[in-house]
């Protein structure tokens, strides 16, 4: 079985994980802040504040911004539904912006007319979420522009986004938001296991993160109400969470990131393969942005739904009958029964709903083999197995 995505484990990452389990910290000892500085000083931003996954950072990044009941959150329908349920768990509601045809990432344009619209109903959206989809960055300038125009903050979701870059810099240093969310998930650029990590310029924001993701505790005494009682003191100031990442899993990261250029290189190069051999078929080769340049979290390819006999789903279960494990991301959020219970209606995003007509995500990671490729790439040409049956 050739899976979409996979995790590259090495000796050395084991050996930086046992090392952890020899030490005197599983948990809140010296290795967190270290990968918090390693992926801080990747991306050149201030400072990362590492969580066990990149929901709860998404989670206590809106908090952060004050997100709560009565506020308006909008993301792209076209992620992973942790995008959305940040909202939710903070009391806000959630609405969507339909995505660009050609980067299939929020549009612009559809955020603009959205904001004049909202702006006259006032019903502007406290904080907006971006999601780099595949790796490939929203157009982070216009935003910002929109976002300073109607008062709005900015939450990058760029959990397929570690090692992307926009405009020259990588993703995450924030030049243009307040607060960036990476995740480690296993399927995702480096991994944790189980993790992520909310990275910010703002160090009052860092410092709220901070005590959101343990219990909304603080040891510094400016902090406190009143003078500590001795030195056993803490005090929480505010409704936090047990959101930490343990020591096991930043050695893991620390690691990981290491070999993140290295796992780049490799995604990039299965990436130009696949579109030097998919063009002139009946798919639609992911585009590549001028601005941007991709981590190649996912490689998304779109059929040609008009110079096919074959429909979507066919293909899909024939791919997965040869053992190719392609999927689809994503399913529209708002086509999920407990975001359709909101009262979403389909027609109004007409991007979303063809793309997820014709979507299909095919496996890219570093490990995937040459031999591997090419198989993917002749079964997806002639998913039966004979030639030009598209
Ligand atoms: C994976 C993913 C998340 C959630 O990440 P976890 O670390 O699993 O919580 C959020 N948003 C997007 C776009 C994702 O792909």
């Amino acid at each position: 079985m050739i899976p979409y995505g996979r995790q590259d484990i090495s000796e050395e990452d084991i050996e930086a994980v046992v090392s952890v389990l020899r030490s005197d910290f599983l948990t809140q000892g010296p290795v967190i802040p270290a990968f918090e500085e390693a992926v801080a000083k990747y991306c050149g931003v201030l400072k990362g504040v590492a969580v066990n996954s990149a929901t709860s950072a998404l989670h206590i990044a809106c908090i952060a911004l004050d997100v709560g009941p009565g506020d308006l959150v909008w993301t792209s329908p076209i992620t992973f539904v942790a995008s959305a349920n940040c909202a939710l768990y903070c009391g806000a509601s959630i609405d969507f912006v339909d995505i660009d045809p050609l980067t299939y990432n929020m549009s612009v344009d559809a955020l603009r007319v959205k904001l004049e619209s909202a702006a006259q109903n006032g019903k502007l959206p406290k904080v907006v979420i971006p999601v780099h989809l595949a790796g490939q960055p929203c157009e982070m300038a216009p935003i910002k522009e929109l976002a300073e125009r109607y008062g709005f903050k900015i939450i990058e979701d760029a959990s397929h986004a570690i090692g992307s870059k926009y405009r020259g810099e990588y993703v995450g240093n924030c030049r243009y938001s307040d607060i960036t969310v990476f995740s480690f998930h296993p399927v995702k650029i480096i991994t944790t296991g189980e993790g992520g990590m909310a990275v910010t310029n703002d160090l009052k924001l860092a410092n709220k993160l901070t005590r959101l993701r343990s219990h909304g505790i603080t040891r510094a005494p400016q902090e406190m109400t009143r003078i500590p009682d001795g030195p056993w003191y803490y005090q929480q100031i505010e409704l936090g969470f047990n959101y930490r990442m343990s020591d096991i899993q930043a050695a893991l990261g620390l690691s990981q990131i290491s070999r993140l250029n290295e796992f780049l290189a490799k995604r990039y190069s299965i990436a130009k393969k696949y579109d030097e051999l998919l063009s002139n078929t009946f798919l639609k080769t992911p585009l590549q942005h001028v601005d941007s340049c991709s981590s190649w979290h996912l490689y998304i390819v779109r059929i040609k739904r008009e110079e096919i006999r074959f429909t979507h789903k066919d293909i899909f279960e024939r791919l997965r009958n040869f053992g190719i494990f392609v999927n689809l991301h994503y399913i529209p959020i708002y086509r999920h029964p407990y975001f359709a219970a909101m009262g979403f209606h389909h027609e109004n995003f007409p991007e979303s709903e063809s793309y997820y007509s014709e979507a299909i995500t095919l496996p890219i990671y570093p490990g995937l083999q040459e031999n591997q490729q090419l198989e993917v790439i002749k079964r997806i040409r002639a998913p039966t197995g004979h030639q030009n049956l598209f």
